[in-house]
């Protein structure tokens, strides 16, 4: 393109009919309304329609969809002719202009094409005078014309019109160039406040119109800029703010939570001190009342020991009745006693008993048997009921399932007039190793009102005391008989209908015997026939003899009073030292040994007895008397050497029926 610029290479004419307008080449932006549509004659001439309110924005839109047209190839080392049709332009910022400008103009330069001449239409004084300013800096030559066909007619022109604009000379005076100087520094520094429209200083024909037109484009796009700065540096502020607030919370919220924590964690050691303080306050209040009880239970035993001894010498009618009361008021007294001494004790955590394998069977037939009696005198019926597929050997706590049973039932015989109480165990589910047991208690007395069903549970509790009264009993019972249930690992109900009857039940799980025969339950009485009896009951007059070892003056005098009134002779030691000596001294049919006793205790006296050779009779029967009867107790009495047991306070009953064993009398014999 020398000869003629503007002009179509060839004798080829070009006309709107031969653009290519492709999809991709199009942008319509439905938001701002801006659009960028583009087409093209390859490697000849590249048209764009522009229009809406093109600002940068709109305009960073549109740039790829420019670029696509290049980078298809469409004028790939080439000299084009341009046509940009900017009548559908409304507005245009200088910086969206700037950014279209360096768009082509980068792109000329990257597929190394070239635009011989540019033609604009349509467009506005203001942006004529952007576009010249411009010219220079994207290197292009710029035709104005009014509209698209304008542009056709001139590139298809054998002799095109010279392209550059007219030269044109104006005059401006110094005065007038001042005058702008002033207005522009009005405008660009201090008069921020105000839009400057079209032109407020100089009419179109004026030759300093249109550069004024540009200093306010210039003006209106720093404004914009400024106020953007503004808005931003606000938000930023506001951002600030916000986020120095939400540190402010955060640090709040973890002073409030550290707080929370704080107290939360005082709380806990509070409740854990008061937890053990009550602990502590409880089990000594249990301890005391074990002590208590357990020093009344002596004279207490000496009081019915000695009242039974007094029942049975000659009395006139008055001193009977007299001795009667007595008796009866002790006996209660001592179940009392037991009572505290046996709540307290399991309160108190003090479980005396261990597992071991007992006879279930034989203990639920004897329960009911003992108990049969009582129900006869009463009029009842006691039927007890045991499933046949329970194994007869079982491991649990037998002396504690005596004890719930008969509590139980000697509650149902006590509280019911008419009718009957039934017993019964049956199986609820069984694995390899376990069986878990149902056992009910129930009967057909006088029921209990609904509203004091949880209350009975509680110690010292009685619903209706008259009927109590007539019967006895201490209000501890089921107390006690909750806590053994709970300690084995069940839990005790109660269905109950006033006037019609009460229905006890607990569910207990008992470990099974593996190989019965290689468990052997402790039982002392059966520990005479490991001993050779013969050795010590031979009818010698120290048979009847006996050593009773006691320091305990009242204990001293009720043992002695019982087995002189039985026909025994007695000899007492104070202490296992002078037992010891007693026995160098004389021989005796059997020593009643008891073990806490000063300078030489039972279990070290029975171990020197035992171990004395022949300096004296160390096979003698040797039966403790202890007050703690469990089965550890049991095992060290036998481990020392002894043979038997009594529990203390001695019972005449219990005292008789061991005598039978050790130390028959002739007649018994
Ligand atoms: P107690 O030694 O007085 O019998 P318990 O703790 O064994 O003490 O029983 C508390 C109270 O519960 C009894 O006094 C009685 O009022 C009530 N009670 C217990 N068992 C029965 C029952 N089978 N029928 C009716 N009332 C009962």
């Amino acid at each position: 393109m020398n000869q003629s610029q503007g002009q179509a290479s060839g004798s080829s004419r070009f006309s709107y009919d031969m653009l290519e307008f492709r999809p991709e080449w199009q942008f319509d932006d439905p938001d701002s309304g801006v659009y960028y549509h583009s087409a093209a004659i390859p490697g000849k001439l590249f048209f764009t329609s522009l229009g809406g309110d093109v600002n940068v924005s709109a305009a960073q839109k549109g740039i790829p969809y420019v670029e696509r047209v290049f980078a298809d190839g469409v004028f790939d080392n080439c000299d084009y002719v341009r046509i940009a049709d900017y009548s559908g332009v409304n507005k245009a910022s200088i910086n969206s202009r700037l950014l279209y400008a360096n768009t082509i103009s980068r792109l000329n330069t990257e597929y190394n094409c070239n635009p011989v001449v540019t033609y604009i239409c349509g467009a506005s004084q203001m942006l004529k005078a952007m576009l010249r300013i411009f010219s220079h800096v994207v290197n292009q030559n710029f035709v104005f014309v009014d509209i698209v066909d304008e542009a056709f007619r001139l590139i298809n022109k054998d002799n095109p019109e010279p392209v550059s604009p007219e030269k044109e000379d104006v005059v401006v005076s110094r005065r007038e160039i001042d005058d702008f100087a002033a207005v522009c520094g009005h405008l660009l520094f201090e008069n921020q406040g105000i839009e400057c429209t079209e032109c407020d200083f100089y009419p179109s024909e004026h030759p300093l119109h249109e550069l004024y037109r540009i200093i306010v484009l210039l003006r209106n796009d720093l404004q914009e800029l400024r106020q953007k700065e503004k808005e931003q540096s606000r938000e930023t502020k506001i951002a600030l703010e916000d986020a120095r607030r939400l540190n402010e919370r955060l640090e709040e919220e973890k002073r409030k939570a550290e707080e929370k924590e704080k107290i939360q964690q005082e709380l806990i050691e509070n409740l854990k001190k008061a937890r053990i303080q009550a602990e502590s306050a409880n089990t000594a209040k249990s301890e005391f009342l074990a002590n208590i009880s357990h020093e009344v239970r002596t004279p207490l035993h000496a009081v019915i020991g000695m009242t039974e001894l007094l029942i049975e010498t000659k009395l006139d009618k008055d001193q009977r009745y007299y001795t009667d009361t007595l008796y009866s008021s002790a006996k209660m007294l001592l179940m009392l006693i037991n009572d505290i001494l046996d709540f307290s004790r399991i309160d108190a955590g003090r479980i005396d008993e261990e597992k071991e394998a007992f006879n279930l069977r034989q203990l639920f037939q004897d329960i009911i048997s003992i108990m049969k009696e009582k129900a006869s005198c009463k009029g009842l019926v006691l039927a007890g009921d045991m499933d046949e597929g329970i194994p007869d050997t079982l491991i649990g706590y037998s002396g504690y399932m005596k004890q719930i049973l008969l509590n139980l039932i000697q509650n149902a015989i006590k509280f019911t007039y008419r009718g009957q109480v039934t017993v019964t165990a049956t199986a609820v589910s069984e694995t390899e190793d376990e069986l878990v047991l149902k056992m009910t208690v129930q009967d057909t007395g006088i029921g209990i009102p609904e509203e004091q069903q949880d209350q009975i549970f509680q110690p010292f509790t009685q619903i209706d005391a008259s009927s109590t009264r007539k019967e006895g009993g201490t209000g501890l019972g089921l107390a006690i008989v909750r806590k053994l249930v709970s300690f084995m690992g069940g839990e005790i109900h109660l269905e109950s209908s006033e006037r019609e009857g009460s229905t006890f039940s607990f569910s207990l799980s008992f470990e099974k015997v593996k190989n019965p025969g290689d468990l052997v339950a402790v039982d002392m009485a059966d520990a005479k026939s490991a001993r050779n009896q013969s050795d010590v009951s031979e009818g010698t007059a120290e048979r009847l003899q006996i050593l009773l070892v006691e320091d305990n003056a009242i204990n001293q005098k009720v043992a002695r009073a019982m087995l002189q009134k039985m026909g025994y002779k007695i000899d007492i030691a104070f202490n296992g030292a002078e037992a010891v000596e007693a026995l160098r001294q004389k021989k005796y049919g059997l020593v009643l040994m008891d073990l806490q006793m000063p300078v030489m205790d039972g279990y070290e006296a029975t171990r020197t007895i035992r171990s004395s050779g022949k300096e004296l009779d160390s096979k003698v029967p040797i039966v403790a008397m202890t007050a703690n009867a469990t089965k550890e107790d049991r095992q060290q009495c036998l481990d020392a050497g002894m043979d038997d047991y009594i529990p203390k306070p001695v019972e005449r009953k219990v005292m008789k029926s061991m005598l039978q064993r050790w130390l028959p009398l002739d007649e018994e014999r």
